[in-house]
């Protein structure tokens, strides 16, 4: 007999058919092997399965189902009853009866094939139960419903590594089966159960394939989103709840200094606490900055805080405005002593001019003398302030040309102090060698020092000048109130005065220290404050010997 695609050249039963020869079965198996392995779908196998059998053995019902070992649960997958196939998600599980009663149970438990061709009979018997399903998908319960219509059934057990994990069972209402039918039904059932165990792997394969491309496409997007983190400005953290950056972006480490990654928040910013009050905003859209100083091995930072809640932690976005303030403070610098510079002045010469000119009162040679006087020192006053301010100017801009010649400071500060007709003024010389630099700027950087020694500091001020190593050392010192550490680098910044309403000084723009140091570096040299533990000041200017 011929077993050719859909037309297989079977009659009635097995048995009917009479196939007698192995070879007709192989030719028959193969045919539906190759059959069931077309579909990747186990529902298809299902329904090819359902075609084979249709043409080989006959049956009014058809149950493939699905045992589950951990909760003895008999789940219907496939279900197929006079005629009409039943969605099996409409039938309930079935729990296993282990007291030997229902038939799919006992093939369960025994893991052998059943042949039963009394079904009516054997459910009448004392524990046998049977349910049947009719068409509609109603299940009934066979001796609580009357003498059931089943006149013969086969059941073969679905194996999975030596484990039961299923059974499928084949009905007719009229004739029996034969051991002949049961053969080619566990067969057919083998091969079947082979393609759709097939077709779920195949799904589960396409399962796990998709989850790998989605893995990768995360990891992708994680990739770009740290590249795009790496490349935007504001610097970026990740704080976890134990509090420890376990991300950075470059821009932060840059920021900052640190390579902020793995350390502990509070080792890294030493005023951690205002950071971490600062408000947490739960959606990105709602967040408000916040602008702190921070220190960060010692230096200190003003930052502006954005904080945001994470899955993992708290993300810190923050944007460097350090420079900004310093830009704001010597604004603000500016204006107090600058308003107040000019306006000292312009106020004097305002004032006398104004006396000049009344006409009510007789003024004395003298009185117009003194106050043509005031009007020209304070005019000087003001040229000198705006000579200060282009100064400071071109020095910003780079302009000014400084020349690099030798210089012997000895003589150049013997000549500033005759200049400068102080008399009072102490000087010590060790050595005497030449130094390179500007000599009409160095003398600009001593009247400075030596202004500013009597204007804030008090007698004795002496000037000394020794060799330090390669350099010269020119100190001037005064013994008046000194400057205060916090303020010993802020008094080189433009415009800072430490007094600026003047209460205890007299006029200034805050800006001869600032050029000094400027001009001291232009030469390669240097020029710092100190105060002396006995009181006063100490600014000591050195430059490269020649
Ligand atoms: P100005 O004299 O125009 O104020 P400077 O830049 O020369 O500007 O000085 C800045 C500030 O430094 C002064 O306002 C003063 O407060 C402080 N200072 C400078 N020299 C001394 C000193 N010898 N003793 C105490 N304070 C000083």
């Amino acid at each position: 007999m011929a077993a050719t695609g859909r037309g297989l050249s079977y009659g009635q039963s097995v048995a009917e058919a009479g196939l007698a020869a192995g070879t007709e079965l192989t030719q028959l198996l193969l045919a539906a092997a190759q059959r069931l392995a077309e579909s990747i779908d186990p529902e298809r196998v299902y329904d090819s399965f359902h075609q084979l059998l249709d043409e080989v053995v006959p049956h009014d019902g058809v149950v493939v189902s699905s045992f589950d070992s951990d909760d003895e649960l008999i789940h219907c997958e496939y279900a197929w009853v006079e005629g009409a196939r039943i969605d099996e998600s409409t039938l309930p599980p079935l729990p296993l009866n282990r007291e030997g009663g229902g038939m799919q149970s006992r093939v369960i438990i025994s893991g052998e094939p059943l042949l039963e061709n009394d079904v009516a009979e054997r459910v009448q018997q004392p524990g046998g139960t049977y349910y049947n399903v009719d068409s509609e998908g109603r299940v009934a319960k066979i001796p609580d419903s009357g003498p059931a219509r089943t006149s013969a059934a086969m059941m073969v057990p679905l194996k999975h590594a030596g484990a039961v994990v299923g059974v499928v069972q084949l009905m007719r209402d009229h004739g029996l089966y034969t051991e002949r039918d049961l053969e080619l039904f566990s067969a057919l059932v083998g091969l079947m159960h082979a393609a759709v165990r097939n077709a779920r792997l195949q799904i589960e394969r396409a399962h796990l394939e998709a989850i790998a491309a989605v893995e990768r496409a995360r990891a992708d997007e994680r990739e770009q989103a740290a590249n795009v983190l790496a490349l935007v400005g504001d610097g970026i953290m990740l704080v976890d709840p134990e509090g420890v950056i376990v991300f950075s972006n470059r821009a932060a480490d840059a920021v900052t200094g640190v390579e902020l990654r793995g350390r502990q928040a509070t080792e890294v910013f030493e005023e951690w606490q205002s950071v971490e009050a600062l408000p947490i905003a739960t959606d990105v859209g709602a967040t408000r900055s916040t602008t702190l100083p921070v220190s960060v091995n010692d230096r200190e930072l003003w930052l502006s805080f954005v904080a945001v809640e994470s899955s993992e932690g708290v993300v810190y976005a923050f944007r460097d405005l350090t420079s900004e303030r310093r830009f704001d403070e010597e604004k603000r610098d500016f204006v107090a002593t600058i308003s107040h510079e000019l306006r000292t002045p312009m106020t004097g010469v305002y004032g006398a001019a104004q006396t000049l000119l009344r006409t009510d009162v007789e003024l004395s040679a003298t009185q117009r003398f003194d106050l043509l006087r005031l009007i020209a020192v304070q005019a000087e006053r003001l040229s000198q302030i705006v000579d200060d301010l282009l100064l400071a100017t071109s020095l910003d801009h780079h302009r000014l040309q400084i020349s690099h010649e030798e210089v012997d400071v000895g003589r150049l500060v013997q000549r500033t102090l005759e200049v400068l007709a102080r008399t009072d003024v102490e000087m010590t010389m060790s050595d005497a060698p030449r130094v390179l630099g500007d000599p009409d700027r160095i003398q600009q950087i001593l009247v400075n020092l030596l202004d500013n020694a009597f204007k804030y500091g008090r007698p004795p001020v002496s000037v000394s000048v020794a060799v330090a190593g390669d350099v010269l050392a020119v100190a001037v010192r005064d013994a008046g109130p000194g400057i205060p550490s916090d303020e010993q680098e802020r008094i080189f910044e433009r415009f800072y005065r430490s007094d600026p309403k003047q209460a205890r000084a007299p006029g200034g723009t805050g800006l001869g220290l600032y050029i000094a140091r400027e001009l001291a570096e232009r030469m390669g040299g240097r020029l710092e404050a100190r105060s002396i533990p006995s009181g006063g000041a100490e600014f000591v200017l050195t430059l490269p010997c020649a």
